[in-house]
């Protein structure tokens, strides 16, 4: 995932896409050269063209990240309640800790790199003005 932003030329504040395009050549065929957008703080619209617009990280990967610290003890809890997992043997092995730290912060950085990667391919390249 990745967010395709504007800033307006107005009161340069972030103006939020509502397409999504894997690049620029992508965004050009479903919109054209440019795009018409209303500033939501000051209601101003404006043309942009579509070399303004950029790719920007979205709030998922740190989403991800407070989903799972929050799910993963309690998917634990219910385990080791229903006997699918033996927590004092986990505990024993300190492997507990790690789980609780090691998956969210896993799931965080592999959602965070393939939107560094989508991010990277879409600001990579401008179509000629
Ligand atoms: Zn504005």
């Amino acid at each position: 995932m990745k967010q395709l932003v504007t800033y307006c030329n107005n009161c340069h504040s972030k103006i939020g896409l509502k397409k999504n395009a894997n690049d620029r050549v992508d965004l050009q065929m479903k919109v054209g050269d440019y795009v018409s957008l209303t500033c939501s703080k000051c209601r101003t619209t404006n043309e942009y063209h579509i070399n303004k617009v950029v790719a920007t990280h979205t709030i998922i990967p740190m989403l991800v990240l407070f989903l799972a610290i929050i799910i993963i003890p309690i998917l634990i809890y219910y385990l080791n309640t229903n006997g699918f997992l033996n927590v004092d043997y986990i505990l024993y092995n300190g492997g507990l800790i790690g789980m609780l730290i090691v998956i969210p912060f896993a799931f965080y950085f592999t959602i965070s790199s393939s939107e560094n990667k989508q991010i990277r391919l879409f600001n990579q390249y401008k179509v000629k003005e």
